[in-house]
């Protein structure tokens, strides 16, 4: 536990967290709706600084981030709570354990097992990051000072001061959308009033211009599909982050409160993909379709496959040294080269 940063005091004990767009006014001895930020004494505490509640370790592709660092091994954490309700969560027992535990990790211990597992960075995901700032913060300083980078996987409802916290540690960012945020979906099957502080953060982030930013959208049948939110989603992202950003329609799986849906069709995410790039968007990606020839990354100009992927693999690489087309010449906004990490010898012939 310790005193956080991101909240002012107010009268009669109470206190305002400015972690999340929430804003919770929070009476003394009581958390806010995350749980694990409780004013004592009319102090703000964080009471997972220091808990980690799990540890994997992923390719970054699994993030999903496929223009950063390409096949690098992330170290990824979480702690207990979070500032959403998604009704079809997948990580439910760790986003809605609404109490801080986990085993006790300081934030120079998070940077030894990264390191000592071989990673290239860190990434805070499986519950919403902010909720946490403040220990996140304190991990992504010590990894950068270790050669490490720092990934948020965010639903993004955050705030100007969290925005500028970033500035010190984040290197990248994927921001999840789910159901396009219409509005209707999110109140219902999120529980927050509408999608609006998400794009105040996109938008903040891009301002600073210090943090790569992938976009993702969960395409949850029946309920958070309609093409005409994905499409003006798809024209948002392309008038505010330009045509480069990448987007990824992910499927839909039965999880937690949602057990009665299907799988989203792949069909459904090919038209969601296929509005995107009406809209203009270069770089549009299946998720979670194992196999599908919209994982890989294509090249504009040529239309060859510049990085071929199977799943959360790299299966095939044919850029230059410089991430240009081998094929035309034509320089793809990929940041850092092929990880050392990826064996070549697991690469097919790529065919185009
Ligand atoms: S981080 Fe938690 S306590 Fe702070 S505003 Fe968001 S939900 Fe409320």
């Amino acid at each position: 536990m310790k005193e956080a940063l991101l909240y002012q005091p107010l009268a009669d004990s109470r206190v305002r967290c400015t972690a999340c767009a929430r804003y919770c006014n929070i009476p003394e001895g009581k958390v806010g709706l995350c749980g694990v930020r409780q004013n004592i004494g009319g102090k703000l505490q964080l009471l997972v600084y220091g808990k980690v509640i799990t540890g994997h370790i992923d390719p970054i592709e699994k993030k999903p981030v496929v223009h950063y660092m390409p096949g690098s091994k992330i170290f990824s954490i979480a702690t207990s709570g979070c500032n959403w309700l998604c009704s079809y969560c997948q990580n439910f027992d760790i986003s809605q354990r609404r109490k801080a535990e986990g085993t006790d990790l300081m934030p120079p211990d998070v940077v030894s097992l990264a390191l000592s597992h071989g990673c290239q960075g860190i990434a805070y995901t499986y519950n919403q990051p902010t909720i946490f700032m403040e220990f996140a913060h304190d991990i992504g300083v010590e990894a950068r000072r270790n050669g490490l980078i720092n990934i948020f996987v965010s639903n993004g409802f955050d705030t100007p001061d969290t925005v500028a916290m970033m500035d010190d540690f984040l290197d990248c960012i994927t921001v999840d959308f789910k159901g396009s945020g219409e509005t209707g979906f999110v109140r219902k099957y999120i529980g927050i009033p509408d999608a609006q502080p998400i794009f105040q953060t996109i938008q903040g982030i891009k301002d600073r211009g210090k943090t790569h930013i992938e976009i993702t959208d969960l395409i949850v049948p029946e309920i958070g599909d309609n093409l005409d939110e994905a499409r003006k989603l798809s024209r948002w992202l392309y008038d505010n982050l330009g045509p480069d950003v990448p987007v990824h329609f992910l499927r839909f799986h039965p999880d937690y409160k949602l057990m009665h849906l299907p799988y989203t069709p792949v069909k459904t995410l090919e038209e969601h993909c296929r509005v995107a790039r009406e809209e203009g968007l270069r770089y549009v990606y299946v998720g979670n379709v194992t196999g599908h020839p919209w994982e890989h990354t294509y090249c504009p100009e040529c239309k060859n496959i510049a990085i071929k992927r199977y799943g959360f693999d790299i299966t095939g690489w044919n850029l230059d040294d410089k991430n240009r087309c081998i094929n035309c010449g034509y320089q793809l906004p990929i940041f850092g080269q092929l990880s050392s990490s990826v064996s070549e010898d697991r690469f097919l012939p790529v065919v185009n």
